[in-house]
């Protein structure tokens, strides 16, 4: 039994390591290790497990990012909490966006919050959308961290919160300066414009 513990022991320490000397490994050998074995974590309340890996960025693809200028780099932990495992951390990740309003290009630095509950299936939890499952006493660290990334994509991609989107009719940026097609009518002609539309 203890030597199984310790093989077990050695076994999450020699995952956790190669990930963090992943700058010296080749992109193959980083996504095999994805998987995360937890059955010291999983049997023992207080443990946990760190983990720290760079997302492949195929499947990420969205027609809003032009390119990821670095990979999502994703660190955090899974931790035993009174017998519930949870996954938490980060990803963060720097793109290069087109925005929706004006369809500009603009760089983007984004951070999203890892909070997960992981359980062993059954059938009763099995379609349960806000929770993920152990495979046997391992988790698949790519799937997880990928489904977070992805749901916690913003809808909308602005290059900045006021941005000032194109003028409908002439279809100048309208961040750069107005283009004159809005300008203000005085309102006498105004009323003068609704008497003749009635016509
Ligand atoms: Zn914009
Ligand atoms: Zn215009």
């Amino acid at each position: 039994m203890v030597d199984k513990y310790r093989t077990l022991n050695y076994n999450i320490k020699a995952d956790v390591l190669t990930s963090f000397s992943r700058e010296n490994k080749a992109g193959v050998q980083a996504r095999c290790c994805m998987r995360l074995n937890l059955r010291e974590i999983i049997a023992i309340p207080g443990n946990a497990a760190s983990f720290e890996r760079e997302l492949d960025t195929e499947g990420l693809e969205f027609p809003s990012i032009v390119r990821y200028e670095t990979a999502p780099h994703a660190s955090g932990r899974v931790f035993n909490e009174a017998g519930v495992l949870r996954l938490e951390g980060e990803i963060r990740t720097e793109m290069l966006c087109i925005c929706d309003r004006c369809a500009g290009e603009f760089a983007c630095t984004k951070t999203t919050p890892l909070s997960a509950v992981i359980v062993e299936k059954n059938d009763d939890n099995a379609d349960d959308p806000e929770l993920f499952f152990l495979d046997g006493d391992e988790i698949d660290l790519e799937e997880i961290l990928s489904t977070l990334f992805i749901l916690d994509m913003d809808s909308k991609f602005l290059c900045r919160e006021d941005c000032k989107g194109l003028c409908p009719k002439c279809g100048k940026n309208l961040n750069l300066g107005p283009c004159g097609c809005g300008k203000e009518i005085d309102p006498r002609f105004a009323v003068l414009e609704q008497l003749l539309d009635k016509d």
